[in-house]
């Protein structure tokens, strides 16, 4: 038993971490400085660790072949996606997705699907980056 403890613990400390720092290498003293120069290109960002591909991400939505039948918007939970009357298509408010994935299985034409998108933060939730249509 001590033996297993021992070697697991030499295991964790040769294992290479799962995550990394982000979005800068180092802690900054002020997060919202750092964020600032990251927009202003003078910091850059450490690519974040790689994900799943099945990871559920920012939606993807495939206007085209949407028939507008509106079953996305029974099954949401989070009221995330609206009807457009006037073109019979959807729009996605991203900053309401709770990323459960219910509106890509119930969808007929697989008109949406899950990315591995996942850097989402903004101050504008509302923002053009925020909505898919
Ligand atoms: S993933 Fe879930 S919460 Fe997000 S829009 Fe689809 S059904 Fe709504
Ligand atoms: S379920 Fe699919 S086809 Fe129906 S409105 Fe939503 S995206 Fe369009």
């Amino acid at each position: 038993m001590a033996t297993a403890t021992v070697i697991e613990i030499i295991r964790q400390f040769l294992h290479k971490p799962f995550t990394n720092t982000f979005p800068v290498k180092y802690a900054p003293k002020n997060m919202h400085k750092a964020l600032e120069a990251i927009q202003a290109g003078k910091v850059e960002i450490t690519p974040p660790v790689p994900v799943p591909d099945d990871l559920r991400g920012k939606l993807a939505y495939e206007k085209d072949t949407c028939i507008g039948c509106q079953l996305c918007i029974k099954v949401c939970p989070s009221k995330a996606i609206e009807f457009k009357p006037e073109e019979r298509k959807i729009k996605i408010f991203i900053a309401r997705c709770t990323f459960c994935a219910m509106c890509t299985e119930i969808c007929p034409t697989n008109s949406l699907a899950m990315t591995t998108e996942f850097l989402l933060g903004t101050a504008e939730k509302y923002g053009k980056d925020m909505i898919v249509e």
